[in-house]
């Protein structure tokens, strides 16, 4: 009798239909003699649509009441799902975050987990209940409730399944990790498994299936995670700090994002300090930056340019205004049409020719590129928006993703 944590997604849960599927599911699997605990996302776009409604109230909500008004979301679904549980005749129970001991930091909309304290879901479990935890929220010390950053519930899932020791399931709308967005690419292809290193690098840079903190926590604590379908049966992916994963000479995986804006200040007087000066008051803010470049100075003066989330521009630009005004930078210019697209892989860092590749792809697809940036496995390049499906398609085709990998036939 195994004891395993589920996540289903927000699709997933999406209206009464998708919960009953789910709950389905769920009564399958604990029938069949596994104890379940399952971490549940907002229905469909609940969050989104309780974002767009406290907009509408103000346009600065108080951070604290956002978490408030958020975890209601999770809430939600964790009920109804456990009514559907109920009704399918299983013994089930709804856990809000705070009940189910996810102990959080006070910084709230993208708390850090602390700590999770598992004996009440142990306890339900022990007691034969299916126990649905309300996934992306937790307590604070102050006994405030804290969310924990959009996809947080991934988080949740991998969390929980580190403190119970538990097998770790993700289930979605796809069936597994694509070598692309599978809405952008139709010919992408499933990969069977891949290193926590190539995920956490294609989460990072908007592969959306994982939340990257999940992704992190996975491999701190050395949990494989199986990504699958809530719709289907079929063999999702494996995310897994395996061995075999050495001197695999290819790019993995494409991920892209629409959500970046840039800022560039420009002619900034080149002395000590001013770097630390100009992204100080951005971390103060919680606003986090993402590729940052300085150019070489001419005659004492650089411009330094950066991205961040399109969502993060309108409070970023008065802090970096002000700034700019003190220091005696000349101007801040913002443009949000930007996206991002990147090619991963643990090939990339022993093999020359993937950053050649990469630029001369879309240069041949006629895409401009702004900035590149790099780390051991990932080539970033930040493109126009509206060219990045393309770019993505691009890619896929010039490092031949659809072909099937020689393992994937074994
Ligand atoms: P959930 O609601 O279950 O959390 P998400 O919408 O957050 O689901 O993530 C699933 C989506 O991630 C898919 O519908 C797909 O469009 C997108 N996606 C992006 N990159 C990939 C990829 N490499 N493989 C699979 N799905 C991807
Ligand atoms: N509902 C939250 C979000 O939309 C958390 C999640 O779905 O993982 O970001
Ligand atoms: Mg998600």
């Amino acid at each position: 009798m195994a004891l395993v944590v589920q996540k289903y997604g927000g699709s997933s849960v999406a209206n009464a239909a998708k919960i009953k599927n789910v709950a389905a599911r769920i009564k399958k699997r604990a029938d069949a003699g596994d104890r379940v605990v399952a971490v549940v996302s907002a229905m469909g776009d609940t969050t989104d649509d309780l974002i767009a409604l406290a907009q509408q109230i103000t346009d600065r909500p108080e951070a604290r009441e956002m978490d408030v008004l958020l975890s209601t979301g999770e809430t939600q679904s964790s009920a109804l799902m456990v009514m559907a549980l109920q009704a399918l005749g299983a013994d089930a129970i709804s856990l809000s975050g705070a009940q189910a001991g996810m102990r959080t930091d006070s910084v709230h909309r993208n708390a850090r987990i602390l700590a999770i304290e598992p004996q009440r879901v142990r306890e339900e479990v022990e007691r034969g209940r299916v126990v649905i935890v309300a996934g992306f929220q937790g307590l604070t010390a102050a006994e405030d409730i804290a969310t924990i950053g959009r996809g947080g519930s991934d988080t949740t899932a991998v969390a929980f399944a580190a403190a119970l020791g538990a097998g770790c399931e993700i289930y979605t709308d796809v069936d597994g990790v694509y070598t692309a967005d599978p809405r952008v690419v139709p010919e992408a292809r499933k990969l069977r498994d891949i290193s926590y290193e190539e995920m956490l690098e294609l989460a990072s840079k908007g592969a959306k299936v994982m939340a990257p903190r999940a992704v992190e926590l996975g491999s701190v604590y050395n949990i494989p995670i199986l990504v699958a379908s809530s719709f289907t049966d079929a063999p999702g992916t494996l995310i897994h700090g395996g061995a075999d994963m050495e001197g695999f000479n290819r790019v993995r995986g494409i991920a892209h994002d629409l959500d970046v804006a840039k800022i560039t200040v420009r002619h900034v007087p080149d002395r000590p300090g001013v770097a630390a000066e100009l992204f100080q008051p951005l971390a103060e803010a919680h606003l986090s930056v993402d590729t940052i470049v300085q150019n070489a100075s001419e005659e004492q003066l650089t411009d330094i340019t950066f991205t961040l989330a399109k969502a993060d521009l309108a409070r970023a630009l008065p802090e970096v205004r002000a700034v700019a005004a003190r220091i005696g930078a000349r101007e801040v210019v913002a443009d949000e049409r930007m996206g991002k697209v990147s090619i991963v892989g643990t090939g990339i860092q022993s093999a020359p020719g993937y950053a050649a590749r990469m630029f001369r792809t879309l240069s041949d697809a006629g895409i401009n590129i702004e900035i590149i940036s790099t780390s051991e496995i990932r080539i970033t390049c930040i493109v126009p928006e509206d060219s990045v499906p393309a770019a993505v398609r691009a890619l896929h085709a010039a490092f031949e993703l659809e072909k099937a990998e020689t393992r994937d036939l074994a």
